[in-house]
């Protein structure tokens, strides 16, 4: 694997692979990899030639500081699964390289996508998260990128931002991975106490049967039953929502043509989880 730390020498790199036609998939992370990330190189290997994959704690991403000071960052461990998992470039550069002085901000209007839900809790979270995937895809010019269900408003977001630009880069969405007691994988995990770590699994089984819920029962008592659920167990709800997957407005029906999500987070030792269930596809 080539691991490249400065822009000019990814760039190079990426420039000669790309005189020979051959076609870059991204699949842009914070670090402290797990089996979700690796799917998507995976799913990223399916389609493009070469692979690249960055490893980047954005610090504009967090409005805690102490979160940032706490993210984990087990790079070498990194680096030794992305050689297991046959990723061919790693980027990890640092912060004076993704945000030099003079960097232009970027603006786009996101129809209060950012407002809702993740963005409600974590103010100015998805301007930095549109502010270093723009950047990052400015550096990698990929072909197609690949983000994770896991974070479905900020998939959400991405695919507004892309069809802003009228960006030609093919945005995959892929499943989200799962411990095998069912919690959604993720960084933070790690972070869980052993009590809080069982509590956690509950959380899927929630979603789950509010899934099986949406075949029979009217989607408020689908919400109803799911928050009621969630307290029950003790949970610490910031939000349950069902939403169309387009514009994350909460929806009561179906609609034809129109995704339809169960959004979560709960939060567990002051650790914010986050999961999401899909009710129904477009
Ligand atoms: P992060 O490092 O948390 O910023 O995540 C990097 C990418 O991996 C994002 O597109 C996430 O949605 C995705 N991701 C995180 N956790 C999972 C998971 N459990 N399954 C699939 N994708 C995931």
């Amino acid at each position: 694997m080539h691991l490249f730390k400065k822009i000019s020498d990814l760039q190079h790199y990426l420039n000669s692979q790309q005189k020979k036609d051959f076609s870059v998939g991204f699949v842009p992370t914070m670090g402290a990899l797990h089996q979700g990330h690796l799917s998507l190189i995976a799913q990223a290997q399916k389609k493009a030639d070469i692979v690249v994959c960055s490893i980047f704690v954005n610090p504009t991403q967090f409005d805690d500081k102490s979160d940032l000071a706490k993210y984990p960052r087990p790079v070498s461990q990194d680096i030794e699964k992305l050689e297991t998992a046959g990723c061919h470039v790693l980027f990890l550069p640092n912060n004076e390289e993704i945000y030099p002085p003079n960097l232009a901000t970027v603006r786009f209007d996101l129809a209060g996508l950012d407002k809702t839900m993740e963005g409600a809790h974590r103010v100015g979270h998805f301007e930095g998260v549109v502010q270093v995937v723009h950047r990052l895809l400015d550096i990698v010019r990929p072909n197609s990128l690949y983000m994770g269900q896991k974070d479905f408003q900020q998939f959400t977001i991405i695919k507004r931002m892309l069809k802003l630009m009228d960006s030609p880069i093919e945005l995959v969405r892929v499943p989200i991975m799962r411990e095998e007691d069912g919690l959604a994988m993720s960084s933070r995990n790690v972070r869980l106490s052993e009590m809080g770590r069982k509590k956690a699994s509950k959380l899927s089984k929630i979603l789950f049967q509010a899934q099986k819920d949406a075949q029979e029962l009217e989607l408020p008592t689908v919400r109803k039953n799911a928050l009621a659920r969630l307290k029950e167990e003790g949970f610490d709800v910031d939000y349950f929502m069902i939403v169309d997957g387009d514009n994350l407005q909460e929806i009561n029906n179906f609609e034809p043509a129109q995704t339809s999500v169960a959004c979560t987070t709960i939060q567990i030792d002051g650790i914010r989880l986050l999961d999401n269930i899909i009710l129904k596809e477009a």
